[in-house]
């Protein structure tokens, strides 16, 4: 048995450099996505892939904005007022609370923007979760996206 040991081929010589790379990173990314799926937070940002690096070629303020919005965390009145830093939650235009939401599905101030944006992403109800689900790097959604937060100047 001993003899035969030190005769048989290392484990390390029988996988590639490459294959074992592959092989942890598919391990991390794997265990990553299990513990994001069992997170108290998976249940409200269901549109957000935790393993997907693809870059999206876009301006990195425009890739800020993006993922901010995808994380409800632009700086609306709401969220402003939550953190002390505004004296009111409620929309300007509409006295509705301001939330990431509001301002991308129902603000009546935005709604030129989002006639656009209607018009660029075709017959799809709009939904936060849709508009927001990056994973499948929709360019032509995910520029919409962002033209309608470039041209709305809330940002
Ligand atoms: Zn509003």
């Amino acid at each position: 048995m001993a003899k035969h040991a030190i005769g048989s081929p290392l484990a390390v010589d029988l996988i590639s450099p490459e294959d074992a790379a592959k092989a942890i990173d598919n391990h991390f990314k794997h265990n990553q996505l299990l513990e994001w799926t069992q997170s108290k937070y998976h249940a409200n940002f269901r549109h957000i892939s935790p393993v997907n690096l693809t870059p999206l070629y876009l301006k990195r303020s425009q890739e800020v904005l993006l993922l901010r919005l995808a994380s409800r965390s632009l700086p609306t009145k709401a969220q402003l007022f939550k953190c002390g830093l505004d004296d009111s939650p409620l929309c300007a235009s509409c006295n509705t609370n301001e939330t990431c939401d509001h301002f991308l599905l129902t603000c009546a101030q935005f709604e030129a923007q989002r006639e656009i944006l209607r018009n660029k992403v075709g017959p799809t109800p709009l939904s936060f979760g849709w508009l927001c689900y990056y994973k499948d790097l929709n360019s032509k959604k995910i520029k919409a996206l962002v033209e309608f937060l470039v041209s709305s100047h809330r940002f």
